[in-house]
């Protein structure tokens, strides 16, 4: 089942076509990497898709509900930004609470926000501001505050782009983790090809504003279908 369809997303930034035409699905479940380099348009379709920005022209179906003049806080999308986003002034209770406050879905919150904090290992540092934890323990609360709601969607925007390896690899069997745990359907953005294809069981690779190909690892591997893909997959290889 698709539970999120593009058709023909367009936007521009003064003279820069930031988005050119983009046609995506991805299906319920699945863990879907967007994949490209910096500057070609990812933080701009994840905005497009969370309403923060409006397209120039083009069609948004989620869940086969139209989602042009839907509200952000109507559209049922779970999204962790790239700084994590965290109020600083806020505990981590207090952050993971929030999406249920503003959505006002105040019933059963208290019990819901404790199961997350359970779930992402967060016991003990609910009452911590968020300067007061670590790189990881800071995504693990933005993961919380995103996926309170109960999203079909989860999006995360390069939520690697700061960390060293080591704790990489850790946060990224966790993620995995945790998709696999709670079935969500996930956008993973990143500009790191390994990363993208260790991670998707599909990856789009966009370039410039555009989807170059949109495959399974093996496939894009195996078959990569424009100059661009093989490009980018050579300088994963080497
Ligand atoms: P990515 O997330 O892939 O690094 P972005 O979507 O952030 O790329 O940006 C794509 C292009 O659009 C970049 O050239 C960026 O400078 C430009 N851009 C992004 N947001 C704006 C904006 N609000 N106004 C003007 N240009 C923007
Ligand atoms: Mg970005």
């Amino acid at each position: 089942m698709i539970i999120l369809r593009l058709e023909n997303i367009s936007k521009t930034f003064g003279t820069l076509k930031v988005l050119n035409a983009i046609n995506w699905e991805i299906h319920q479940g699945e863990f879907m990497v967007l994949v490209g380099p910096s500057g070609c348009g990812k933080t701009t379709l994840l905005n497009v898709i969370l309403g923060i920005l409006e397209p120039d022209n083009g069609n948004i179906y989620f869940e086969n509900q139209s989602l042009i003049d839907i509200p952000i806080e109507k559209r049922n999308i779970g999204f962790v930004p790239q700084d994590f986003g965290l109020f600083p002034h806020l505990s981590v209770y207090k952050n993971i609470i929030y999406g249920l406050k503003i959505r006002k879905l105040m019933q059963k919150a208290d019990s819901r926000v404790k199961d997350l904090i359970s779930i992402l290992k967060l016991d003990g540092l609910e009452e911590r501001k968020p300067n007061q934890l670590s790189w990881g323990q800071k995504q693990r609360a933005a993961l919380a505050r995103a996926l309170a709601f109960n999203p079909t969607l989860l999006l995360l925007d390069e939520p690697m782009s700061a960390i060293d390896w080591r704790t990489r690899e850790e946060i990224l069997k966790e993620i995995k983790d945790i998709q696999t745990n709670l079935r969500i359907t996930t956008v993973y953005v990143t500009h790191n090809m390994q990363e993208a294809l260790e991670l998707g069981q599909r990856v789009t690779i966009m370039h410039e504003g555009r989807f170059e190909q949109c495959d399974p690892p093996e496939i894009l591997l195996k078959n990569p279908k424009t100059p661009f893909v093989t490009y980018f997959l050579s300088r994963y290889k080497a």
